[in-house]
């Protein structure tokens, strides 16, 4: 049996009586063209997969993921709704009144 836990809270998610969830996050640069030239039919993500192919070694690895960060995680239905309210983390400035029932 897999066991799978929140990876916000550190609760073990029960698949019987709760639901998983899967956030995928994907941050990349957008490298969007300093001037608007609109003939300019670049494929950005093909241009940061050049600049992936370019980056050897461990020591890129730091700039690589500048460019290109993906990232999964898996959240209890409590995590998951705080995420929903508030992906960036934000800092909260009034309190919300979530029913804890
Ligand atoms: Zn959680």
């Amino acid at each position: 049996m897999i066991h799978h836990t929140c990876d916000c809270c550190k609760q073990a998610i029960d698949s019987k009586n709760s639901v998983r969830y899967i956030v995928r996050l994907e941050v990349y640069a957008s490298l969007d063209p300093v001037e608007e030239d609109l003939s300019d039919d670049r494929d950005h993500l093909l241009e940061i997969h050049d600049i992936l192919e370019h980056l050897d070694g461990d020591e890129d690895a730091g700039i690589a993921d500048e460019v290109y960060h993906q990232v999964r995680y898996d959240l209890c239905s409590d995590c998951r709704r705080r995420f929903v309210e508030n992906p960036l983390g934000r800092p909260v400035s009034q309190q919300f009144d979530f029913s804890q029932n």
